[in-house]
């Protein structure tokens, strides 16, 4: 009997947030380095494994809809990640789910594969192989490189703490090979993710690491320096406005990495953002904003903002309304507060009513849609250069400097002749409406 005939197969469902993306390669590519096939459909599975999340109510009622879906289609599955903290929640609902395991339990998952379908056919390292960058869920052109797992914060709304831990940083020397493998395996784009990029190094007490034979500082700095090397677009997510972070702009200036930076602001009224324990809330963001696009003007400010936080006032609203209008911020996604079991927020007094936190959210759409649109009209005849994602019949689908994967606008190009998927080309762009451009 041949060996691909003996493979034992393994269906995957990744859910949740780049992080999770991120886990979901690693235990694939582990599972596929042992000789594991790893199957699109239910049906030819021997077993499923679905990655969870378990963030906010919706996202752990997706994880259990996705659990019953495999459990109903295949009946073997073993279920990971974020929610698989919360083993009785799962199994009360699913009791035939073979093993639950928590966020990058990386080992475990792969033991309990093991367990339940162990392999019989020999792995054979020359014929299953496994490209060196390892397995990726994104396209080939762009990829998410995780600098760190946990966080030191401790914000009210938020469990990933209790879920993921402590910052644990990746040594600086690890993370640029990594970096190294995608750019060999064809990356153009690295997403630099982590709960908090800012604070990347502090628990190795920023130690010196090595690369290519020469030192590499472990800060965010010294880390951005090494990767502007790299000679792709470098993409931060999930900065703190911290003073410190004044040292990457001007990489960014020079263009050695993306004038673009994701802070998750969530607030702008000082007494909100201390409720809410965010870190950074003593400072003066508008200011460090201002100082950041006099050296970096092309800058593109990202970021995620919650009305409606406990003891949130008519005043603390108007306040955060008064900081768009001056932040001027280009992307903008914004949530109505939601409890989240565990988190300490819910002790809070003052809870605001639902009415009241939809009409907030309405006011804050109507005022950002504004301003975005406004920037984005304002690049009309402007030269920039895109990436390709797709490309079809009459059109291709690109991304701008501004725009990360999925979370931002798009370029429309009208002649996609002669283009493929991962090249960056020089457009003129011709138009924009709220979201995005056409060139
Ligand atoms: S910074 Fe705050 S919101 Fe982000 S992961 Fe840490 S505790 Fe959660």
């Amino acid at each position: 009997m041949s060996d691909s005939i003996q493979r034992k197969k393994v269906g995957f469902v990744s859910l949740g947030c780049p992080k999770a993306l991120v886990d979901s390669e690693r235990i694939l590519t582990q599972l596929r380095l042992e000789g594991y096939d790893i199957v699109p459909t239910y049906e030819n599975a021997d077993v499923v494994v679905v990655n969870t999340c378990g963030f906010i109510d919706s996202a752990k009622q997706e994880s259990l809809d996705a659990i019953g879906e495999a459990v109903r289609e295949n009946g073997k599955v073993i279920v990971t990640g974020c929610m698989g903290k919360n083993a009785e929640q799962i199994l009360s609902v699913h009791p035939q789910v073979l093993s639950v395991t928590g966020p990058h339990a990386y080992e475990e998952v792969v033991g309990a594969v093991h367990q339940f379908i162990p392999q019989t056919s020999t792995h054979n390292p020359f014929t299953d192989l496994v490209p060196p960058q390892g397995i990726k869920l994104t396209p080939r052109h762009y990829a998410y490189l995780k600098i760190s797992e946990g966080c030191n914060h401790r914000c009210s709304f938020c469990i990933i703490p209790s879920l993921r831990g402590d910052l644990v940083s990746r040594p600086v020397g690890e993370v640029l090979d990594e970096a190294q493998g995608l750019v060999d395996a064809g990356v153009r784009e690295l997403l630099v993710i982590s709960q908090d990029t800012s604070a990347y190094g502090v628990d190795l007490k920023y130690r010196t690491g090595f690369w290519q034979g020469r030192p590499v500082k472990g800060n965010m700095q010294g880390l951005c320096e090494a990767l502007a090397d790299l000679g792709i677009w470098v993409r931060l997510h999930y900065v703190y406005p911290y003073p410190h972070v004044d040292h990457v702009i001007p990489l960014m200036s020079e263009g050695s990495i993306l004038p673009y930076l994701d802070i998750p602001f969530q607030h702008a009224s000082q007494r909100i953002l201390k409720l809410m324990k965010r870190p950074a809330a003593t400072e003066n963001t508008l200011a460090r904003i201002k100082s950041w696009r006099q050296d970096c003007p092309d800058l593109t400010l990202r970021s995620t903002f919650i009305v409606g936080f406990p003891g949130e006032t008519e005043d603390d609203f108007k306040e955060l309304l008064d900081f768009l209008e001056e932040a001027q911020l280009d992307r903008v996604g914004c949530f109505q507060y939601s409890a989240v079991d565990g988190a300490s927020a819910n002790a809070l007094p003052d809870h605001v009513p639902e009415e009241v936190k939809q009409e907030r959210w309405e006011r804050f759409m109507d005022v950002q849609q504004r301003i975005s649109a406004e920037r984005l009209k304002a690049k009309i005849g402007e030269e920039m250069d895109v990436i390709v994602d797709e490309i079809e019949e009459d059109r291709a689908i690109a991304r701008s400097k501004a725009d990360a994967p999925d979370i931002d606008g798009l370029v429309y190009l009208s002649k996609p002749e002669g283009l493929e998927v991962g090249d960056l080309v020089t457009v003129t762009i011709e138009d924009a409406d709220d979201y995005d451009l056409y060139a």
